[in-house]
């Protein structure tokens, strides 16, 4: 029986190194790790030895065996993650053959800069359970609203006090300076909005801008662990100070992608509204409007043939009178089908342009071509039978884009035209 008396330092050590499941030796300058002590789950995890970046991407990012890459985005982040000025010590969660594995890591740098002993130790799994309960609560709470903090300096130019939640819980005090940080964060947004994440985080423009407790956010979208862009809300807060060069600020990414999916999808959907005629679901008259000035810059910028035409039911009144307003609204309907189909496959935008009449602009089609489409949507319309009331034909004026048209007057030739196929006895197609 050991009595408590029989235990020098090198017996705890013995101890210790057979309860031990992983001992490494790391060197970060020549990017190496090599394995002393290797048990448990760390003998398919770990290697003999291998590259420190690989090492810390295990540990660090769980990458382990579930397939998933850590995109080179993030793999920025290792060399500054994996420095140490000094003891760290942090619990990990590893997946092996997929299930979670807590971890103890104790980081010793050992007596030469960039040279680390590395203590993994797997918890019992009893120790941590409920352990884990409670935080997986917290931090999916916190996870959820913010995905990074930290805390920089501008009058030192250094960052401090970085969690990142998708990788650790716990703060993560590398050494990083705030220009170097700016400089890895742009890598993680794309290309449309590097300038406004370049021009809000600028150390200049956060000076001049931020009276201390002053904060101010934006969005933007940026990388996550899996490569896929996700919509974040960027917060920039100056702390509370009553000293002038005292520049402290705290930042924060709070993701916002689904809420912003649903506000964009909401938008969309009022956008539609608003330019959407409610009887027909073609373009409303405002729409078409738009799209008339529309084509008329693209066709003084790019000359490419467009045309305009406008339609007319023929004595659509007689349906009215005969049927009822509401048969009248369904053939105007069935009607707007129509023109639909006919256009399907062209570059073309239908809308109403009030009552029984409809516009449509149509993009690269020569004055024959155009012709060529509007008699066809007339063939298409006589020969439908519409529901209740029967045979219905249509007035077409057509005319195409001129370098010196303005909206008017695209109008006023269209409608013009329109006049004389009224004119010309109806059921046919005019151009000027
Ligand atoms: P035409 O164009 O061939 O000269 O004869 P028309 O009878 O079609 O004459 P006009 O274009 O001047 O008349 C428009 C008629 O269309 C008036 C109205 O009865 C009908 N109309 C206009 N808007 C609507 C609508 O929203 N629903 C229904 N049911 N009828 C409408
Ligand atoms: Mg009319
Ligand atoms: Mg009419």
């Amino acid at each position: 029986m050991l009595t408590l008396n029989d235990i020098s330092f090198e017996q705890a050590l013995e101890y210790y190194g057979r309860s031990i499941s992983a001992l490494l030796v790391v060197d970060e300058n020549t990017d190496s790790y090599r394995s002393v002590v290797r048990k448990g789950i760390f003998l398919d995890l770990l290697d003999e030895s291998g590259t420190y970046a690989n090492l810390v991407q295990k540990l660090w990012f769980h990458h382990n065996d579930d397939g998933r890459k850590i995109t080179d985005t993030y793999n920025v982040f290792i060399p500054n993650m994996s420095k140490f000025t000094g003891k760290n010590s942090r619990r990990l969660k590893l997946l092996a053959d997929g299930i979670p594995h807590i971890v103890q890591m104790l980081i010793l740098p050992l007596d030469e800069e960039g040279r680390y002993l590395f203590f993994l130790d797997e918890l019992d799994k009893h120790v941590f359970e409920e352990e884990t309960e409670t935080e997986n609560k917290v931090s999916s709470i916190q996870n959820n609203i913010y995905v990074f903090t930290m805390t920089f300096d501008l009058a030192n130019d250094t960052t401090r006090s970085v969690s990142l939640t998708e990788v650790s819980d716990e703060p993560l005090n590398y050494q990083l300076s705030y220009s170097e940080w700016r400089k890895t964060i742009v890598n993680m947004v794309p290309d449309e909005d590097k300038e406004l994440f370049l021009t809000r985080s600028d150390p200049d423009y956060l000076r001049a801008h931020f009276k201390p407790g002053h904060m101010e956010s934006f969005d933007l979208q940026m990388i996550n662990l899996d490569g896929i862009y996700q919509w974040v809300k960027l917060i920039f807060s100056r702390m509370e100070t009553t000293s002038e060069n005292d520049y402290r600020f705290v930042y924060m990414v709070q993701n916002i992608h689904e809420s912003t999916m649903n506000m964009k999808a909401t938008l969309k959907h009022y956008e539609e509204l608003a330019s959407t005629d409610p009887l027909t679901s073609v373009f409303n008259h405002g729409r078409i409007e738009t799209e008339l000035r529309n084509a008329v810059e693209k066709h003084r910028s790019d000359s490419q043939p467009a045309g305009f035409m406008i339609l007319d039911i023929d004595f659509f009144k007689n349906v009215n009178d005969q049927y009822g307003h509401a048969v009248g609204d369904a053939t105007l309907v069935h009607l707007s089908e129509i023109i639909k189909q006919t256009l399907a496959d062209r570059n073309a935008a239908v809308g109403r342009w009030g009552g029984e009449e409809f516009a449509m602009v149509v993009y690269g089609e020569d004055e024959k071509a155009l012709l060529d489409t509007a008699e066809l949507i007339r063939t298409n319309i006589e020969s439908s039978a519409f529901d209740v009331a029967g045979s219905i034909t249509c007035s077409i004026g057509v005319t195409s884009l001129r370098p010196e048209d303005v909206p008017d007057t695209l109008f006023k030739r269209a409608d013009h035209a329109l006049y004389t196929a009224k004119s010309n006895g109806r059921n046919c197609v005019c151009s000027e």
